[in-house]
């Protein structure tokens, strides 16, 4: 079968809501893939921020097969090593006290708002509300998307459940006046991914948890896609002094494998025996490489290296602004990174650059982003940004 022969047949068999790139994936080293012809293309979309140990990690892999060849599933009804370990090590990296495990980003949110709803009832006499920020990106469920602050991803699957209001973003004042007195939490991305990392301002970010302890509000703090190390600490929160009381992470959290988890301070961690469950959260499989990414991490000093070659990164496309007089900006923290077009043509120069063997991904029409894995080299960034500069130019 030919990857026109899958594209086709993808078209047959599958939903129609994916707006793929046309060529099929079939393996992956480091930061590049390769599709089924054997073409490589330079990766700076890692699987929308997760392979953040690049593909086919040697010590993942190695974690991965060995966990599989011993025990893969075994629910929740009974303890497993893995899940309690790699939990160990999230609290101690993170200075969190309580972890849930779940499948997915969507669903570790979802886990958040429960969390915090049953907060509510416990201890802030049922309040319920939740104020997220416009532009906002929390998932694809009905809660998640109720959370999240963007029409169109809204519209088509009204009425969504209640409690959710929103408030422009890096406004502090938005949020104080959307706080009433059902308001249990204030749920905030630290840098905005998927409308186009947008970062807040370290100031913004102390000033609602200020606001958040006045008024006896948790602190959701969805580091689904700015987490993992990306911005070169574990968090990108911590960097900027500010601590959660509940915390989401996914992506790059088990190295590729599908999984996501909520993280609590004691005080915030008010689930009782019962409240929630997960049958594949947390099992041995991705906990084992959960654990093997955290190793790795460490070892390899990839939050240094997301510091050094984001930085590096940002600047080359700083530098290609001057250049080509095309992009509007450049911004980012880390390997969180995006640049803004002067035109509406983000979708094209996706297009283009694949074909020059570079994969990014649009955030919007004139938004490109890039995240690629933390283990990117400033050689292979120079690689990327000489294929950019090429579409750029050819404009
Ligand atoms: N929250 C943020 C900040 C995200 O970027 C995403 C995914 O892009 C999600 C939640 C949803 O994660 P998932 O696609 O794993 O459900």
């Amino acid at each position: 079968m030919s990857m026109n022969d899958v594209m086709a047949l993808e078209h047959q068999v599958y939903m129609p809501t994916y707006k793929r790139q046309p060529i099929v994936l079939a393996r992956g080293e480091g930061c590049y893939v390769w599709d089924e012809e054997g073409t490589r293309y330079l990766d700076l979309v890692a699987g929308i921020a997760v392979n953040v140990l690049g593909h086919a990690h040697p010590a993942l892999v190695r974690a991965i097969k060995e966990q599989a060849g011993t025990l893969m599933h075994t629910s929740n009804l009974y303890y497993n090593r893995p899940q309690v370990e790699f939990a160990e090590m999230l609290v101690r990296w993170t200075g969190m006290e309580k972890v849930f495990f779940t499948n997915s980003g969507a669903e570790a949110n979802e886990t958040a708002i429960k969390l915090a709803r049953k907060f509510g009832k416990k201890h802030r006499n049922g309040a319920f509300a939740i104020v997220t920020a416009r532009q906002s990106f929390h998932g694809r469920t009905l809660t998640a998307l109720a959370a999240t602050g963007q029409e169109k991803y809204q519209a088509p699957f009204t009425p969504l459940p209640p409690g959710f209001s929103h408030a422009v973003y890096n406004d502090l004042d938005a949020i104080r006046r959307l706080t009433t007195d059902e308001t249990v939490a204030v749920m905030l991305e630290p840098i905005q991914g998927e409308s186009g990392i947008h970062p807040a301002d370290a100031q913004y970010l102390r000033a609602v948890r200020a606001w958040c302890d006045e008024r006896g509000l948790l602190l959701i703090l969805d580091e689904i896609q700015s987490g993992i190390g990306r911005t070169g600490t574990y968090l990108a929160a911590e960097s900027l002094g500010v601590r959660g009381d509940i915390v989401t992470l996914a992506k790059g959290l088990c190295g590729g494998l599908p999984a996501g988890a909520v993280l609590a301070t004691g005080e915030a961690s008010s689930f009782e025996p019962g409240d929630h469950g997960s049958t594949m959260g947390g099992g041995p499989l991705v906990c084992a490489a959960g654990i093997a990414t955290l190793h790795a991490i460490e070892d390899e000093g990839l939050m240094a290296n997301a510091t050094r070659v984001g930085a590096y990164l940002l600047d080359g496309l700083r530098k290609l602004k001057r250049d080509t007089g095309i992009l509007a900006r450049a911004r980012g923290r880390g390997l969180m990174v995006a640049i803004d077009l002067e035109e509406p043509w983000a979708p094209d120069l996706v297009n283009q650059a694949r074909e020059g063997g570079l994969l990014v991904n649009s955030t919007g029409p004139s938004t490109i982003r890039m995240v690629p894995p933390l283990t990117i080299t400033t050689a292979e960034v120079d690689e990327g940004l000489a294929v950019l500069g090429d579409v750029l130019r050819q404009r």
